[in-house]
């Protein structure tokens, strides 16, 4: 029994023969041609026939796994047409004259390379994507027939990375899971795993396949990321049962994908997910969420030690908006400060963090920082629907000053012609007792209100949220905090305008029926907890005074 570790990608197990998948990886050679002309015409049919692949490839995703997930192939056959790569491609037969082969294979590393070497995680990525797409060219210049992987029993494959297109061709009644040595949480590979339910596990290093062989017994943990292979007895009925409660519980909930978030007396709300990165749409469609309620930006600062660029926050932005397609996306603007400290900020050090330069006022501060996440945000909205949300707002003086610094910002993109749209709802967190208690002036100004009750409880009841030993005077239930809440309520509604909670609260299954009634249009939890807030939804009966 060996075990290995690497990253989850898809929560769930498996337990089945182990296939190693190894490429016809036969090394391109490079030719002396005659005809740089020739060769050309022969690159435009290959070309052609790859483009006609991924077509077929495309139509099987956006069966599968929808038109979101299926955009990728989309942008595979936009690469094959690539101003860029076609440039390369055609200079080196043209100046060396030598086959399309070694020319689109150099151009596919040089590419790949250059995308690796790139910051951003989201165009490291993409090296995969085009070393996919040059290797279908070649095999189409070449007249390999596209790979496919075909078994007759159920697998789970072994491999040192899969492509998307790879991925996606995978016979789902036959994988069972799989494990690459290499690839990130951020590829596609790994959100097709998720969007497709497989158990998966990238990133487990070198060595693996050099251990495992065809027809070996493997056990996957898609949550934790270990593997074992050929594991004992007892390892097997053990995991054999964590399989069996896992499946039970998924069932479960599945059943209530695609079914209504409604009271048993007809009140619907909407349950909304909250993430914090890119990373975290696969698990926000498979768990049926409406929309996204709160998407943490700060954590894209985080990530990095440096200033994310405009590009990298408008590509990260993008990149949740297309994923969502028609679903609304609230992002929230930097809420950095408190506990979430950034050392590239080089912020003075504060005697009370909580209290001090936090969130919209680190922004108000700094209008270059805050203008830029702005215009990488105006510059996305025309890819979904977006929400932009304000945290740690107190006065109406702040909220206009914002409104203001949201109009320089649209000015500036109209005078360099660049599209917006202007549709996007402006909210704000309320999250302050004072945003709160002045509600009603603030409803007027914005489109939506969101309750963060994390930083509202710790206000409110002037408990540090980050200290443990306050829990015995922290009453998360207190009162007080109700009050506010419902007071925005009806501040909100008063002026046409919804609210909804995206605080940890909102989670709380013991008061969703007091939130309905309460008048609380949306609840935005992490998206595991989206299916059993359903559940409870569906079992409320606001005519009663007890629920079911
Ligand atoms: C909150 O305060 O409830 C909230 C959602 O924001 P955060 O937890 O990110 O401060
Ligand atoms: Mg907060």
């Amino acid at each position: 029994m060996l075990r290995f570790k690497g990253n989850g990608v898809y929560g769930a197990y498996a337990i089945g023969k182990a296939s190693v998948f190894k490429r016809n990886g036969k090394k391109v050679c490079r030719r002396r041609i005659t005809s740089a002309e020739s060769e050309i015409k022969r690159l435009e049919n290959a070309k052609k026939q790859a483009i006609s692949q991924l077509n077929s490839i495309y139509e099987k995703a956006l069966h599968e796994i929808g038109e979101a997930n299926a955009q990728i192939f989309e942008i595979h056959m936009m690469m094959v047409e690539d101003e860029d790569y076609n440039e390369s491609i055609l200079n080196i037969i043209k100046t060396q004259l030598v086959n399309a082969e070694y020319a689109v294979a150099v151009t596919g590393e040089n590419f790949a390379e250059m995308f690796s070497l790139m910051d951003d995680s989201y165009m490291q990525a993409r090296a995969t994507d085009v070393k996919d797409i040059s290797n279908r060219i070649i095999a189409c210049l070449v007249n390999k027939n596209d790979k496919k992987i075909d078994f007759n029993e159920k697998i789970i494959i072994c491999a040192d990375d899969l492509a998307p297109s790879e991925t996606v061709s995978l016979n789902k009644d036959q994988v069972i899971a799989f494990v690459t040595e290499q690839g990130t949480g951020n590829s596609h590979t790994a959100i097709l795993a998720r969007n497709m339910n497989i158990p998966a596990v990238v990133n487990v290093g070198e060595g693996f396949l050099e251990t495992v062989k065809d027809a070996d017994l493997l056990i996957i943990d898609g949550y934790n990321g270990d593997i074992i292979i050929n594991p004992d007895k007892k390892t097997i009925e053990e995991y054999e049962l964590k399989q069996k409660r896992d499946i039970e519980k998924k069932e479960l909930l599945q059943k209530l994908k695609g079914k209504e978030n409604i009271t048993l007396d007809g009140k619907r709300i909407n349950v909304f997910a909250n993430i914090g990165s890119v990373d975290n749409i696969g698990a926000v469609l498979l768990n049926d969420a409406g929309g996204i309620g709160l998407f943490r930006s700060e954590f894209l600062y985080l990530e990095k030690d440096r200033f994310p660029t405009e590009d990298e926050q408008f590509y990260a932005y993008k990149k949740v908006l297309e994923s969502m397609g028609a679903k609304k996306v609230i992002i929230r603007t930097l809420d950095i400060g408190a506990d979430k400290q950034i050392d590239y900020f080089n912020m003075d050090k504060e005697e009370n963090p909580a209290l001090g330069l936090r969130a919209i006022r680190i922004c108000l501060s700094n209008p270059d920082i805050f203008k830029t996440q702005l215009r990488a945000l105006y510059r996305a909205s025309v890819y979904g629907n977006l929400g932009i949300m304000f945290p740690m707002i107190t006065s109406e003086n702040e909220l206009k000053t914002v409104l203001s610094i949201c109009d320089e910002v649209k000015k500036d993109l109209k005078k360099l012609n660049i599209k917006y749209s202007h549709k996007i709802e402006i909210g704000i967190m309320i999250e302050t007792p004072a945003s709160a208690i002045i509600s009603d002036k603030l409803a007027p100004l914005v489109d939506f209100f969101s309750v963060g009750t994390n930083d509202l409880t710790q206000y409110t009841l002037a408990c540090d949220r980050q200290n443990p030993k306050l829990a015995p005077f922290c009453d998360i239930h207190n009162e007080a905090i109700f009050r506010l809440i419902r007071y925005s309520a009806e501040s909100a509604h008063k002026y046409g305008k919804w609210i909804g909670i995206c605080g940890e609260l909102a989670a709380d299954t013991t008061l969703t029926e007091e939130f309905l009634k309460m008048g609380i249009d949306e609840l935005s939890v992490s998206p595991s907890y989206i299916l059993k807030l359903r559940d409870t939804i569906r079992n409320i009966d606001l005519n009663s005074n007890k629920s079911n």
